[in-house]
């Protein structure tokens, strides 16, 4: 998968991952206990699944660029928007120091949680809720990854960057392609931040509302 996927990804126009760190990180996690087990010998095939109630897990080349973006370091505090399988967060877990991670889907955050606590990943931290406004309690982040099609870039999320800190975001309408953008937080208020566009993706929506279980 990731001799490969990564290094060489056949998607024409795909930039390659180069990052020793993200391509170690990504063979020693194990894809194939973060989907259903009718899933499981697809687990490294260079495609997004179904993961159920309507949500994928995202392609495998797509979690290893986005982590390639967002640059964490080992002492960095991560967000992590749209938990799904839990598998993204997994791959953040030792690039850093704490990983909070947001799902809206109370059974996909309760399951992924119990995954994640199985598998012995002890700083990453699974809540519930609607992501788009964030974590205040735990903010600031060093670092925040939306890992769902947001349709404009959410300023709470912003908001509760460090100055200097970086967010990975796909940014555009929902069920179409997205752009995925790097965003860069200045020293100047919640409003000083610089954007920058990588390449189109195509991500399930960040919806809003929080469903009442
Ligand atoms: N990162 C995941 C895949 C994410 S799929 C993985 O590694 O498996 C996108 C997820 O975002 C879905 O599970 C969806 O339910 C969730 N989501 C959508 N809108 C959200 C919101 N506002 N807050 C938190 N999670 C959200």
């Amino acid at each position: 998968m990731v001799r490969e996927q990564m290094a060489a990804p056949r998607w024409s126009g795909a930039p390659p991952v180069r990052d020793s760190r993200v391509l170690e990180v990504m063979r020693r996690t194990p894809r194939h206990l973060f989907v259903p087990a009718a899933q499981m010998s697809s687990a490294y095939e260079d495609r997004p699944l179904s993961i159920g109630h309507g949500q994928t897990i995202s392609q495998p080349y797509m979690v290893a660029k986005m982590t390639e973006l967002l640059e964490t370091r080992k002492e960095h505090r991560v967000l992590e928007i749209g938990t799904g399988s839990g598998y993204q967060a997994a791959v953040l877990s030792p690039l850093a120091a704490e990983v909070y991670t947001i799902e809206i889907l109370e059974p996909l955050g309760r399951e992924a949680r119990d995954r994640l606590r199985a598998l012995g990943y002890k700083n990453v931290e699974v809540r519930i809720g609607d992501g788009y406004l964030g974590w205040p309690e735990k903010a600031p982040f060093d670092r925040i990854i939306v890992t769902a099609g947001a349709a404009e870039i959410p300023l709470p999320l912003v908001e509760q960057l460090v100055p200097g800190g970086r967010m990975v975001i796909p940014v555009g309408p929902h069920w179409q392609t997205q752009i995925l953008k790097v965003i860069t937080k200045g020293s100047r208020g919640p409003h000083d931040f610089r954007v920058e566009d990588v390449m189109p993706v195509a991500f399930v929506p960040l919806v809003r509302e929080k469903k009442d279980n």
